[in-house]
């Protein structure tokens, strides 16, 4: 079996895969691949992408699988990737699975966590949330960099994402339910889906996903 440490992190927006997937790439020294932070760097740098997904993202609809697909062929053809991945925010349809694999081709995915929180508790933190433009780094209402606007990691802009507004997180929670919830069945028929409490602090959080990687001998 090839050791190319390919971890899938599923669960619905805010549940806290954009969190512990940094986490968890420090401690596995892999990548944490996530699409949604490709897409907004494409829109902030007003790419060709970027212009043509903008509105999609803020309306929180998901962009056409092949245009993801591609920019996920791209990114595992970096060296970094080599090793493994944290995939966050990928797959996100059947179509989108049925790619990972193709492009994997013998390094299947070797784990699929399913980060899992009460809905009750998604629209809070979405609603409190604030990124770094640049980095992406994840804050909330009541922190510092949130209040000063600036990032301690990189110094760039914190603000609140466009589709952390309300009607954008109904519909982003809407379209994970139709598109992205049947995938937990996808993965569970292959023996592959791993179930972790995302209502506990993210220390906690990030030492069972740990435990459960070992568990399986990745990482
Ligand atoms: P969240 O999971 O909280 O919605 P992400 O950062 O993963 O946040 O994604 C933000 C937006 O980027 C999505 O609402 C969608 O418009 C787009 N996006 C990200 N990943 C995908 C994907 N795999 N397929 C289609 N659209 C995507």
């Amino acid at each position: 079996m090839s050791t190319r440490a390919i971890v899938v992190v599923l669960g619905k927006q805010g549940a806290g895969k954009g969190t512990q997937c940094k986490r968890l790439a420090q401690h596995l020294d892999i990548p944490h691949v996530s699409t949604g932070d490709i897409l907004r760097a494409a829109v902030r740098d007003k790419t060709q992408v970027g212009l043509e997904v903008a509105s999609i993202l803020e309306a929180g609809q998901l962009v056409s699988d092949d245009l993801v697909n591609r920019l996920v062929k791209e990114r595992f053809n970096e060296a970094d990737a080599a090793r493994g991945a944290l995939l966050d925010g990928f797959p996100r349809t059947d179509v989108q699975a049925e790619a990972l694999d193709e492009i994997l081709g013998d390094d299947g995915v070797k784990i699929c966590i399913n980060l899992d929180v009460p809905n009750a508790l998604v629209a809070d933190r979405l609603s409190s949330r604030r990124v770094c433009q640049e980095c992406g780094a994840i804050y909330t209402d009541s922190d510092i960099e949130a209040i000063s606007g600036t990032c301690t990691n990189c110094g760039g802009d914190v603000v609140q994402r466009a589709d952390d507004m309300p009607e954008a997180i109904i519909k982003r929670l809407e379209v994970y339910e139709r598109d992205t919830a049947p995938l937990l069945s996808f993965y569970e028929s292959r023996g592959l889906l791993v179930r972790v409490d995302g209502d506990q602090d993210p220390q906690e959080v990030t030492a069972e996903i740990l435990e459960v990687l070992t568990e399986r001998g990745i990482g």
